[in-house]
């Protein structure tokens, strides 16, 4: 078991933002990179999109720390984490490790709960599928810290990439993370876009309560009479831009399956038609 240590800033997380800033990328992807202080490897978390310009930005960080790369790591397998990661395992030569064998390079998938040691860097991979079926985040127990890719953000709430992520794993997967979170050994989200996160378990809350408030809003609209998934978009959500359509009926689609699967016909007839 891994002990942690408390702290509110992370002493061993940097991040390099990629200029894809967005609706959905919010300020850009975020690199992390990883190490113990004066320690000569380091470990890379998310290379970030298919851009020259940023892994370029991401080894002059590693450069100024005067480490080397030893692992690069994948939270999710969406373009705007992975795009870069054959350009950065080329320029490297470090294994890429994800827990979709697709994204991994020279080594193996990672496991749930698998603990990882690079030169006395400590991480912990926790599995959180939900806004993808293979999203996972990584504890930093010796800052306190969570690394949670898109399953946790660093402003408003995370998308369900339905029907590659459900929002039944995601609901159980922010409950995981809140565990940690809980027990008082992780304070602080490092997440895949967005600021830092200081004060990790109210933000877990607010998420919850979030998506809570969500399903009590279309069980409403569906008891009143909303009949498929475009009139739970149109009651829940009004009408949604051009750029964000096709998210917002992910979204819908998502809570009607998770209340389809609790038994409500009525969502079930919805997602059906
Ligand atoms: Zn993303």
């Amino acid at each position: 078991m891994i002990e942690p240590i408390e702290g509110l800033e992370p002493q061993r997380a940097r991040v390099v933002t990629a200029a894809n800033p967005g609706v959905l990328t919010l300020a850009g992807t975020n690199t992390w990179v990883l190490s113990e202080p004066e320690a000569d490897r380091c470990v890379v978390i998310d290379p970030g999109p298919d851009d020259s310009v940023h892994v370029d930005a991401v080894l002059a960080e590693v450069e100024r720390t005067q480490s080397q790369v030893a692992l690069i790591l994948v939270t999710h397998r969406h373009a705007d984490h992975t795009g870069a990661v054959d350009a950065l395992h080329q320029r490297t030569g470090a294994p890429v490790r994800a827990q979709d064998p697709a994204w991994c390079r020279g080594t193996v998938p990672l496991v749930d709960r698998e603990e990882i040691d690079v030169d006395g860097l400590q991480l912990q991979v926790i599995a959180t599928p939900g806004h993808t079926e293979d999203s996972v985040s990584f504890f930093l127990p010796r800052d306190g810290a969570l690394l949670t890719g898109d399953t946790i953000l660093g402003e408003g709430s995370s998308l369900i990439a339905w029907p590659d992520g459900r929002l039944g794993d995601y609901l159980e997967s922010l409950q995981r993370l809140r565990d940690v979170a809980a027990a008082g050994l992780s304070l602080t989200l490092l997440p895949g876009h967005g600021p830092l996160v200081l004060w990790g378990l109210d933000a877990i809350d607010t998420l919850v309560t979030h998506r809570v408030k969500r399903l009590e809003q279309v069980t409403t609209v569906l008891d009143g009479g909303a009949f498929s998934v475009s009139d739970v978009v149109n009651a829940v959500y009004g009408l949604p831009g051009p750029a964000l359509h096709d998210v917002v009926v992910a979204q819908v689609q998502a809570q009607l399956e998770y209340l389809a699967a609790t038994g409500n016909s009525r969502a079930a007839d919805a997602l059906a038609r």
